[in-house]
């Protein structure tokens, strides 16, 4: 073989291989997130079909530090302020929400942050006012939220939906057909009842992810939050393949660790046991003399199990029940 001749062979290669990265720029980084596969056979659905012109560009608040102690999305949004580090068809402004919090390494000063807007919310002190310079400078502004957040429980990467709309409902979606492990939650109240900042516009994205400490960086989750959103904000939120059949959670209420006798603990049993669903006679909370207290009512299926934010309200776990998913 002459040089010539594999030189062209080797272009070939080569521009093949880069399409194909180019095109799955998710396959590219999938040693960075082990935890993702590509999206198996049984997920490929029909088109979603809906128009994205009326959408791009959107504008996108990209909010970390709504809690000041989780780190990632305080990371992302940093490192993006400076530049976004990709081409997109969308006007992104990152931002921290809480600074003083995020200063002080705490989850909120006097408030939380994120219980702090819409009609039903009654902030205080510092949060107060953030919850009111932040609803100015978002409410009209942007078409998207997009809130980083992190939990101590094994919840994974997790989105949860303050919005019922179908754009927050087609991105959550996206999402999940290129990482099939994201799990789509809909918040408890939606829309125009709901607290959290990420309904400041008229779509809303929660991002959950864990387990990490507080004030810990998890470098693994880091890093696949960062192909993520990415991979969503190089996207034009036009047509996606819906998949045949998939599920949502659909939050429910809280549970609460037991007032009686104890103090109760989450039982080993069900420690970082997110989503797999409790059932009647299911061991849930036990003491130090080893005395057990076992579920007796309705299947339902738990998450943030044990999330240390929780441990003063006495709030054991949330509870909610799976749905079969929206097929647009
Ligand atoms: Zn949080």
């Amino acid at each position: 073989m002459n040089i010539q001749k594999t030189f062209t062979i080797l272009c070939g290669v080569f521009f093949l291989w880069s399409n194909f990265i180019y095109d799955n720029p998710a396959v590219a980084s999938l040693p960075l997130c082990g935890m993702f596969g590509k999206l198996p056979s049984s997920q490929k659905g029909k088109i979603m079909k809906k128009a994205s012109k009326e959408h791009t560009p959107l504008r996108i608040a990209l909010i970390g530090g709504t809690h000041g102690n989780e780190r990632l999305g305080i990371e992302i949004v940093s490192h993006w302020s400076h530049a976004i580090p990709f081409e997109t068809p969308h006007i992104i402004e990152p931002m921290i929400a809480n600074q003083k919090a995020v200063d002080s390494g705490l989850r909120f000063i006097d408030y939380d942050l994120n219980r702090s807007f819409g009609k039903n919310s009654t902030p205080s002190g510092y949060e107060a006012e953030r919850a009111r310079e932040l609803t100015e400078k978002i409410s009209g502004n942007f078409d998207l939220v997009i809130d980083l957040h992190t939990t101590t429980s094994h919840m994974g990467f997790t989105i949860i939906l303050p919005k019922t709309d179908p754009l927050s409902r087609r991105a959550a979606l996206y999402l999940k057909t290129h990482f099939p492990d994201i799990t789509i939650i809909e918040s408890l109240r939606v829309d125009e009842n709901s607290l959290f900042i990420s309904a400041l516009a008229p779509s809303g994205l929660l991002f959950e992810i864990g387990p990490v400490a507080n004030n810990i960086v998890n470098t693994q989750l880091l890093l696949t939050l960062n192909t993520i959103l990415t991979k969503l904000l190089t996207w034009d939120f036009g047509e996606i393949n819906v998949p045949k059949s998939w599920y949502y959670y659909k939050i429910v209420d809280y549970l609460y660790y037991p007032k009686e006798g104890g103090p109760y603990y989450i039982h080993p049993e069900r420690e970082g046991k997110d989503f797999v669903a409790v059932k009647h006679g299911d061991p849930l909370f036990i003491d130090l003399n080893g005395k057990t207290l076992v579920y007796e009512g309705e299947e339902f299926y738990p998450f943030f199990i044990n999330e240390a934010a929780y441990r003063l309200s006495r709030i054991a776990m949330y509870t909610s029940k799976k749905m079969e998913g929206w097929k647009e």
